[in-house]
């Protein structure tokens, strides 16, 4: 008999425990009961601030309107990441969410770029590239969108607003903490007890209890994959700081350290900072120091520290328990991709529940299959960043220049250099546009030109090209600035 998940019970309180109550509160209401027990004296980690698009189609699939939500988290738009120091000290580059443009089917602007000899950035080929660039932000067209978006938010507040919206679809909420976990004749797990020694019983048990990984990885046992050798940071310090009077940029910044590399989220009323590092590399004062030395402003809290291993279990659906967020793996926060992860986890989790058919074991080693090869997929685009650096002035910078890197990636950087070919995977996190983002960003390019980019005149090409470049220009300069767009939207 197929199992009946009419309880399902989500250990912990942070973004992955009520993203996942929301969706399953709003998608299997009046099927299945959802309880969140969270413990109020763990807390969250809540330092997930900067987002991928796909947040704003899981907003749209649970019913959140943007204007609340921006209001309500602090929120701010973010249309990609400005990379600063990764290919050399001084040199910085864009990945942002929009295309470069096409001549026709296989003439890439791309590959006429590179082929007439142009020295200025490709990004200039790039409507939200030239957007952030010049701190511009408008919603795009709906109809004919030009590029995507996503949002930098306070993580904790995010937790809060969807805290709210569960509970009134029918969660139920639960705090206190977890001391032990009463298991069922399968191995799988039969009920949850609190510190004052209630119960909790369920028929599915959605892990997101964080780094813990207190039933997928305490209880079950579930090994680890470990990703260290190809990301080999381990620390992460966090200081939000007063907003200074840098505008109020749209993207966030990635500045490459000597041992990791800074970020910069900017909120409505703070900055976020962090310096995520390797402690092979680097020793964690000195990494606090060169943190505080990036602050836009004086900050507003104690620097905290931050450890984890990159990396995830092996299996993420084991028995009855299913682990979503910090509790299933982590990979460093480079691209924004955990909250995306999270979100990827919780959409092919609703898919099973929401299928109306009985689940077979299949189901679960696609599961399984799907999410481990996602992790490795964005692995290797984070692994990307590193390993085409010229920097050679700390051992971190040494040894990602020199380390083998994973097969799937040594054979899609083959592709590119051989035969100019953007190869694409299954379960790509990435699409081939960001991919190209990164390797031009990296000034990384194929041995040879496609002979097809020939075919057209030069001063054709030339002409297209620049008159790509002055339309983005001219459209990007009738723009309203970012702030002047979110004060619109919040009011
Ligand atoms: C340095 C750093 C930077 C990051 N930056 C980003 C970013 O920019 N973008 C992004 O998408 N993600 C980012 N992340 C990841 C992001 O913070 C997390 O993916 C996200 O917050 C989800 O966390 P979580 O809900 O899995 O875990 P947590 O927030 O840790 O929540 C765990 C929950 O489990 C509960 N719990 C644990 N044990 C027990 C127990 N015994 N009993 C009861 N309750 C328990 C806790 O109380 C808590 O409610 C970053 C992470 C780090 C470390």
């Amino acid at each position: 008999m197929a199992p009946r998940f009419d309880r399902i019970v989500v250990l912990g309180g942070g973004s992955a425990g009520w993203m996942t109550a929301t969706a399953i509160a709003t998608g299997l209401r009046g099927r299945s009961s959802v309880e969140v027990v969270e413990s109020e004296e763990i807390g969250i980690i809540g330092v997930g601030e900067a987002t991928f698009p796909s947040i704003r189609e899981y907003n749209r699939l649970v019913g959140i309107d943007e204007r609340e939500f921006l209001r309500a988290t602090n929120g701010t738009y973010k249309l990609g990441i400005q990379f600063c120091d990764w290919l050399a000290r001084g040199r910085d580059y864009f990945h942002t969410f929009g295309h470069f443009g096409n001549l026709s089917g296989s003439q890439t602007l791309w590959g006429q770029h590179r082929r007439v000899g142009l020295t200025e950035p490709l990004g200039l080929q790039c409507v939200p590239t030239v957007m952030a660039m010049n701190g511009r932000f408008a919603l795009p067209d709906e109809k004919d969108p030009q590029f995507k978006y996503a949002y930098h938010f306070d993580a904790v507040q995010y937790a809060a607003f969807l805290r709210k919206l569960a509970i009134e679809r029918g969660a139920r909420h639960t705090t206190g903490r977890i001391v032990d976990v009463v298991r069922r004749a399968d191995g799988g797990v039969a009920a949850l007890v609190l510190a004052d020694g209630r119960r909790i019983e369920g028929d599915l048990f959605i892990d997101c209890s964080g780094f813990g990984s207190l039933l997928l990885g305490r209880t079950l046992d579930e090994p680890f994959v470990d990703f260290s050798h190809w990301l080999p940071v381990d620390s992460a310090w966090a200081c939000p700081c007063e907003r200074s009077g840098e505008a109020l940029t749209p993207y966030t910044r990635a500045t490459a350290l000597e041992g990791g590399w800074a970020w910069r989220i900017p909120l409505q009323s703070r900055t976020g900072h962090g310096h995520v590092f390797s402690s092979r590399f680097i020793d964690a004062e000195r990494a606090r120091e060169q943190l505080l030395a990036q602050l836009d402003g004086p900050p507003v809290a104690e620097p905290r520290l931050l450890r984890f291993t990159t990396g995830h279990r092996r299996r993420f659906w084991v028995h009855n328990v299913v682990a979503v967020g910090l509790s299933s793996g982590f990979l460093e926060p480079l691209e924004s991709t955990s909250i995306y992860l999270i979100q990827d986890g919780i959409g092919r989790l609703m898919t099973l529940l929401t299928g109306g058919r009985p689940l077979v074991d299949a189901d679960r080693e696609d599961f399984n299959e799907g999410v481990a090869r996602r992790f490795a997929r964005i692995r290797d685009f984070i692994v990307l960043h590193y390993c085409l650096t010229r920097r050679r002035d700390s051992a971190l910078w040494r040894h990602v220049a020199s380390m083998e890197l994973p097969e799937t990636l040594a054979f899609k950087l083959d592709a590119w250099r051989r035969h100019g070919m953007l190869h694409q995977a299954d379960e790509e996190g990435f699409d081939a546009t960001s991919w190209l983002a990164v390797l031009a960003g990296m000034d990384h390019w194929p041995e040879r030109d496609d002979p097809v980019y020939a075919e057209v005149p030069y001063e054709r090409a030339v002409r297209a090209l620049q008159s790509r470049r002055h339309g983005i220009a001219a459209m990007v300069e009738r723009l309203p600035a970012h702030h002047r767009t979110l004060q619109h939207v919040v009011g």
